[in-house]
């Protein structure tokens, strides 16, 4: 009897013990993490409801994402898919629900970068076409350029055969109305509303400041080790002259390099663009070896000192995930293979 269970027990080491054993069980590593944007009312302020359709958000999106990863699909495809869906969603400040300009309109940014060779793409004020992060993708896979603004790159967008809508798809009665507040703080005159807009609806949103930002980002490492970062915002409120921030701005917004890192920036772009954060951080962290948080926290503490705010998600070669910011709280989410959704929003919530 006593053999017997020995035999059985060697036998189970044996098998566990093997490491073709542990290689076969132990899931391939993928790790991704989004952002939905830095800045965030106080918890205080935050209606339960409003909380859980934010949460509920960041997790189908992660867990999109995930799934694509976890089919072996790549980092770009996880990026892409993740940040489209918040496109989607009017929740967030990027394609629906992105804000407006002083004019009234709504003009999104994007950009996306591959680790592998450090190919990129990047699209401003586009105005037409429903995913700008999948415009960006196409930039940079499809034309020789990295950068395509205004009617040109919608005129690209054509050739691309991606789907177009009509301007005032993009527009939520929050956002309009964050734009009049805006205005009239500001003493500037209110566009009349983009044709094709629906009726005016009563005010039953008290949350109009809840959200100063509100950009949505991706990062994402694959089972070949490819990691992918993207981008996708409507910018800043009441934003004029062509305004355009640090998310369409590779190396402000958006960076990945295989084997060092990836970054999606959310704030004041203008204090982003002059620090180079996202750059700066995988500048950091590959010539001067800082861990993931340590790089974030150093380049976050640089735009505080230039009075920025903001935030960003950032990933190591590993997959391993920082987060930093200087803003109450920043819609987050991370999920790594054999691992379950964890969702954040307030600054104190850790990671
Ligand atoms: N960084 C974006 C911009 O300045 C805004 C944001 O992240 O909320 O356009």
């Amino acid at each position: 009897m006593k053999e017997r269970f020995i035999a059985a027990l060697a036998a189970l080491v044996l098998i566990f013990a093997t490491p073709s054993a542990f290689a076969q069980s132990s899931p391939p590593r993928w790790s991704i993490v989004i952002h939905g944007g830095a800045g965030v009312i106080a918890r205080a302020e935050l209606t339960r409801q409003r909380e859980a359709q934010y949460r509920a958000a960041l997790e189908g999106a992660v867990r999109d994402g995930g799934r694509v990863l976890r089919r072996g699909g790549s980092a770009l495809d996880a990026v892409e898919t993740a940040i489209s869906r918040m496109e989607d969603d009017p929740l967030f400040n990027a394609g629906r629900g992105a804000v407006f300009t002083a004019e009234g309109r709504n003009e999104l940014d994007a950009s996306i970068m591959d680790g592998r060779g450090r190919a990129a793409g990047a699209v401003a004020g586009i105005t037409r076409t429903r995913h700008p992060i999948a415009l960006a993708r196409r930039v940079m896979e499809h034309s020789p350029h990295v950068m395509l603004i205004g009617e040109g790159a919608e005129a690209f967008a054509r050739t691309q055969n991606l789907e177009a809508v009509a301007p005032a798809f993009f527009f939520t009665e929050r956002r309009w109305r964050q734009l009049e507040q805006n205005l009239r703080r500001n003493r500037l005159p209110i566009p009349r509303r983009p044709a094709g807009a629906p009726q005016p609806r009563a005010a039953n949103d008290q949350h109009l400041d809840d959200h100063q930002f509100g950009t949505v980002g991706a990062v994402a490492l694959d089972t070949l080790g490819n990691i992918a970062a993207g981008t996708s915002t409507g910018g800043v409120t009441g934003k004029r002259w062509g305004r355009v921030g640090d998310t369409p701005l590779i190396g402000a917004g958006t960076y990945a390099q295989n084997g060092v890192c990836g970054v999606s920036a959310t704030g004041a772009g203008e204090y982003f663009i002059r620090i180079g954060v996202a750059r700066e951080i995988c500048a950091r962290m590959h010539l001067r070896d800082a861990s993931a948080q340590a790089a974030a926290d150093a380049v976050i503490a640089e735009v505080g000192a230039i009075s920025g705010d903001g935030g960003v998600i950032v990933m190591d070669g590993r997959g391993r995930v920082a987060y930093s910011m200087n803003t109450p709280g920043m819609y987050r989410a991370q999920l790594r293979a054999g691992g379950e959704p964890r969702v954040r929003i307030f600054a104190n919530e850790g990671n």
